[in-house]
């Protein structure tokens, strides 16, 4: 209980959000609707998305111009948890050329007879680009351990996979950020009911997630392990409190702006004869030629 209120009340770094790599954290001591030094100012909150959206922009172009770098979002959490939504809202006025959203299904034929990770690596960003993984190859140690797709020897050698396939992408230039969006059972009931009262929203209630709210305890353990086993310097977890969508997004914004900022980019420097060009095409503009 006393660590739940310190963690509820402490965080004025978003950053503070991350779970350290030595793992341990338990969930139950994180609030889903914890909006920390915000207090609930849902107006102000937005205000400040607004002003991060701005500055991911910009700093999404410099990743972009700079064309050494690459950045990685992975977003993680139970259905109508926001995935979608955080791709919609953080992302807004975000420049769509240097930026891809890979959504992650149940695997296909093709994908079933490879490796996991196989599907995975080909979505990964190139040079300059963005890519944001709407679930991902943790779904492998989820869906599919909860579920007993496969047997627990198989799984639980995946962590130690993902660690090693995570690393390798951040020796190779990729900035990696994993946010599971933590959300409150009873939330997800509300999230579910609106999606039936709401013609608009109809088309995304599907009967199989009410199913799948049975075995919430088990996917919460699943998440546990993950975050605590996978949790590293070079490819960090956040556990972003989401039952608030307002502050869910501002808390990715903040991490994302923080994370790029970070990343110290410089525009490319100019070509060497600038001067020549420029004065070739001012005298362009007067002659009309
Ligand atoms: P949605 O994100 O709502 O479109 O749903 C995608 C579904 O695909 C979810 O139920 C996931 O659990 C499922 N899924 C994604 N990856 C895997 C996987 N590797 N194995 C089994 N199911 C998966
Ligand atoms: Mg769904």
């Amino acid at each position: 209980m006393q660590l739940k209120l310190l963690i509820h009340r402490k965080v004025e770094n978003m950053k503070d959000y991350r779970v350290p790599s030595k793992g341990g954290i338990k969930l139950s001591n994180y609030s889903p609707d914890d909006t920390s030094v915000y207090h609930s100012e849902k107006d102000k909150g937005k205000n400040k998305l607004e002003e991060l959206n701005q500055e991911l922009e910009s700093l999404q172009e410099m990743l972009y111009a700079e064309g050494k770098r690459r950045l990685l979002i992975v977003l993680q959490g139970m259905d109508t948890s926001g995935k979608d939504g955080v791709i919609r809202h953080v992302f807004e006025g975000v420049n769509p050329q240097g930026v891809q959203v890979a959504s992650f299904k149940v695997p296909t034929s093709p994908e079933l007879a490879h490796d996991y990770l196989w599907r995975i690596h080909q979505k990964t960003p190139g040079k300059g680009e963005i890519v944001i993984f709407n679930r991902s190859h943790y779904e492998d140690v989820l869906v599919v351990r909860v579920h007993n797709l496969v047997p627990p020897e198989v799984w639980k050698k995946r962590y130690d996979q993902i660690k090693n396939f995570e690393r390798l992408l951040a020796e190779e230039g990729t900035v990696i950020l994993k946010f599971f969006l933590h959300i409150s059972p009873e939330e997800q009931v509300k999230r579910f009911l609106e999606r039936l009262e709401t013609p608009e929203k109809n088309w995304k209630f599907n009967p199989g997630d009410l199913e799948e709210r049975n075995f919430w305890k088990a996917y919460m353990e699943a998440y546990e392990d993950a975050l605590n086993k996978t949790s590293t310097d070079f490819a960090p977890w956040y556990v972003i409190p989401s039952d608030r969508k307002w502050y869910r997004n501002l808390a990715i914004a903040s991490i994302m702006v923080d994370t790029l900022k970070e990343m110290q980019m410089s525009y490319p420097t100019a070509i060497d004869d600038i001067e020549t060009y420029h004065k070739r095409l001012l005298e362009m503009t007067m002659t009309g030629k």
